[in-house]
């Protein structure tokens, strides 16, 4: 069938295999043009592999460093003549492409948030036969089934203070609105807490733990986000921050619990991009129309494969690892923060018209890098072919046909 991009809101409900072949093989070209990382392979488990910052490091695990990488996502296949999602079609092309350079990757799709998966993934684990060296957390979901209770918490986008009222863009219209954002409850400071917090990371390392699965020295490092303070009303000082502070006095805790193996983890802080989980919530995206334009022109821009590879590089990797903050975390978010860049962006939040919206930001890369997550607008792609849109996940045949 010939696939068109299907918007509905800040989601589109169509994905390219093509297209979402060609961003995995773009990613996967960054990080093999900058050399090996290490000559001692990992194993490495990603939680949360198929998209945005959890697929680029798997991406930069394979290729990077050779690891053997297991990957849980929550993807769809194809089904009559709706396509697979992004993640399903990106994650066939990412093994396909280990295959073929002989690096294990094994993938396995299903509710990261049950103990089930959690299960299947320590037995695939100990089929593999070598224990976790690094567990990478990369989750972003509104919704999690609490495996005790079946309660199903719902996270939401709020702020916690004041409402909030701010400049925002109908991205898909190209148009200036302005947004105003509710204080949330505490109810739902708790049920975000509850899907986005360090609750089911914790889940996952004492199961990992208790199974023996994880190495001596191993790494667990959870991805989070701080931004500027032109976004705080929304997401440092919002729900989610709430369960990003979460997440970090978890692994606090899990440091600990991480002694006796003398395993560690951390927070790793990462830049604003755009991705599906980026692109949920309010003003951001108007911010990355804008921190692009002014990222780029300092020279100092980075997509999710950049970041991950400069975070395997300088950390993850490194001989000398990058110092930590003042609470632990490692933050490479730093060329976003830097007060060059930050002041440029104030200074252009403040001047945004309807009128000028096309000169004063990158709206158009943001749309450009929108369309793109879903394997569309992607240079050297032929939009008007037939495509089948069924592409099996080779480790998911393989297991189904076994
Ligand atoms: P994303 O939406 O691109 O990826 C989310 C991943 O989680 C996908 O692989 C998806 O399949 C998986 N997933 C969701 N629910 C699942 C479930 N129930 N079971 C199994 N897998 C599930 O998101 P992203 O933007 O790459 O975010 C990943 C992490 O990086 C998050 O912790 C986010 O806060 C953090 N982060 C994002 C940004 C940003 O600007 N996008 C910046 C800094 C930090």
């Amino acid at each position: 069938m010939i696939i068109e991009p299907k918007v509905r809101g800040f989601i589109c409900t169509a994905a390219h295999p093509v297209g979402c072949e060609q961003a995995v093989a773009r990613q996967i070209e960054y990080v093999k043009q900058q050399g090996s990382l290490t000559s001692a392979p990992r194993t490495v488990l990603v939680i949360g592999c198929s998209t945005g910052y959890g697929l680029a490091t798997r991406i930069v695990e394979a290729f990077g460093a050779a690891s053997a990488t297991i990957g849980v996502c929550f993807e769809r296949p194809a089904a009559g003549k709706r396509t697979a999602t992004a993640g399903w079609y990106n994650t066939a092309a990412f093994e396909r492409a280990a295959k073929d350079a002989g690096v294990f990757a094994k993938t396995i799709n299903g509710d990261a948030f049950s103990d089930e998966i959690k299960q299947q993934v320590i037995t695939c684990i100990k089929d593999y036969g070598r224990k976790i060296d690094t567990v990478v957390y990369s989750l972003a979901s509104p919704r999690r089934k609490d495996p005790d209770s079946a309660e199903v918490y719902q996270s939401v986008l709020k702020t916690t203070g004041q409402t909030y009222v701010n400049k925002s863009v109908d991205v898909m219209r190209g148009e200036l609105k302005e947004v105003t954002i509710e204080a949330a409850t505490p109810v739902e400071i708790d049920q975000t807490i509850a899907v986005m917090g360090g609750a089911d990371l914790e889940r996952w390392t004492d199961q990992l733990l208790a199974a023996d699965v994880l190495a001596e020295g191993a790494q667990v490092i959870a991805y989070s986000y701080i931004g500027p303070e032109l976004t705080y009303p929304i997401y440092r000082d919002g729900t989610i921050g709430k369960a990003k502070d979460d997440v970090l006095s978890v692994c606090h805790r899990l440091e600990d619990k991480l002694q006796a193996i003398g395993g560690s983890a951390q927070v790793a802080v990462n830049k604003a991009v755009v991705t599906q989980a980026s692109a949920a919530i309010p003003v951001v995206p108007l911010y990355l129309s804008v921190l692009h334009k002014v990222m780029v022109e300092k020279g100092v821009e980075e997509g999710c494969i950049e970041q991950m590879h400069r975070l395997a590089r300088d950390y993850t990797y490194a001989s000398v690892p990058l110092e930590r903050d003042a609470e632990g975390r490692i933050r490479i978010d730093n060329w976003e923060l830097r007060d060059d860049v930050q002041a440029e962006v104030s200074r252009i939040w403040s001047q945004i018209s309807s009128e000028n919206l096309d000169q004063l930001t990158d709206l158009a890369a943001y749309q450009e890098q929108f369309f793109q997550l879903f394997g569309f607008r992607l240079p050297g792609v032929d939009y008007s072919a037939e495509v089948d849109p069924v592409q099996s996940i080779p480790s998911i045949e393989s297991e189904e046909a076994g």
